[in-house]
């Protein structure tokens, strides 16, 4: 085992990538790194966790932090409920743990939007205590590692997974053995045609000796997919658009979006986007002109937006709200301000580099 242990450090030492939370391992910096990474891949990360570390440097600059502004720093980031959490957690740490990180698992474990994974990944990064990690890529080596033949989400696999990851750490390296595992699984056991030529465990895997890489690990059912067709409409009055924010609580809570929804049996987008808007806001639109169509997923869902300019029927300005909170009639430049849902975001984007409006 130490061994093993060695090699992977060896290696780490030599191929880590440079990460800008990796200069100093700042607890703040960890936290907020690896909560990005729960969801989103490496290479976008970086740019998001920049832009967070200049406007947010320190934890206590979060805490009383406008919902809006971190919103709008973590558009394009999906999954909105991580933002709300770091949030939510800032206020806690700063009213009840003088705007620090606790090195303390089981506190870590209380704050919301960190589970097992992210406690283990601050201990062990930021305060380089002896708790173990497994994420998507850990699982996909130790698959291999150790030959195993039931899916690693598998109740019994998951916990041999965790148990073996804590076996195998090394007293006193848990920060840079943590991470070689990861980086090996991002790198080099990587999860079609696996680097093992160049892999520095290889003479240990279970998987490599017995010809059996190409199956490990042994993968679920795939989720079924589900395909969701949207329509909506950009309603404009006197210059400027009218914009409404989500309930706060539901997917995309208090994100700003134009209103619609989607497409029921038999409906075409354009009946959706008439019925939609009175049955939201009570105004009646017509005139509906096509922009575009947007495409782009979340989870398991595959969503086809039906994107009109659309325009006032009757006399009534003033929406009455059935499906949000709030609704402004704001410029189109002012746009930029607000967080959008991913596919209102594109929408806006080729408004203004495929139409060059509302710059
Ligand atoms: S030898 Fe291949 S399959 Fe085994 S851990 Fe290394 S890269 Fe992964």
């Amino acid at each position: 085992m130490k061994k093993l242990q060695q090699q992977l450090l060896d290696w780490f030492q030599e191929n880590a990538r440079e990460l800008p939370w990796r200069k100093t391992y700042t607890p703040y910096h960890v936290w907020i790194s690896e909560i990005m990474l729960q969801q989103t891949q490496m290479d976008r990360v970086v740019d998001y966790f920049n832009r967070w570390i200049s406007r947010f440097p320190d934890l206590k600059s979060i805490a009383g932090a406008c919902e809006q502004d971190v919103l709008k720093l973590w558009e394009g980031l999906g999954y909105y409920s991580r933002a709300r959490n770091i949030i939510k957690s800032a206020n806690i740490l700063v009213a009840e743990y003088c705007g620090k990180l606790p090195a303390d698992h089981n506190q870590l474990l209380k704050l919301p939007g960190i589970g097992k994974y992210t406690a283990g990944a601050i201990m062990s990064i930021a305060f380089n205590k002896e708790y173990p990690l497994v994420d998507a890529n850990i699982e996909r080596v130790f698959a291999r590692l150790f030959n195993l033949a039931q899916p690693v989400k598998d109740k019994k696999t998951s916990a041999f997974i965790w148990r073996k990851a804590g076996d195998l750490l090394p007293y006193g390296k848990a920060r840079e053995f943590n991470q070689a595992l990861m980086e090996l699984g991002a790198l080099v056991c990587i999860a079609k045609n696996p680097r093992c030529k160049i892999c520095p465990i290889k003479t240990d895997c279970q998987a490599f000796s017995f010809d059996l890489v190409a199956k490990r690990p042994v993968l679920n059912a795939p989720a079924k997919t589900i395909f969701i067709e949207m329509a909506t409409g950009i309603l404009e009055q006197n210059g400027r658009i009218l914009i409404q924010k989500r309930k706060p609580k539901g997917v995309w809570a208090n994100l700003w979006e134009f209103p619609g929804g989607r497409l029921e049996a038999g409906e075409t987008p354009e009946m959706a986007l008439v019925r939609e808007y009175l049955e939201e806001t009570e105004l009646a639109v017509g005139n509906l002109k096509k922009i575009t169509t947007v495409k782009h997923s979340y989870t398991i869902y595959r969503v086809t937006l039906h994107c009109y300019f659309c325009s006032l029927m009757d006399g009534r300005l003033e929406p009455v709200l059935h499906g949000a909170q709030e609704y402004r009639w704001v410029k189109p430049e002012e746009l930029s301000d607000f967080a959008l849902p991913a596919g209102h975001r594109k929408l806006v984007d080729h408004l203004q580099n495929e139409m060059g409006l509302f710059m």
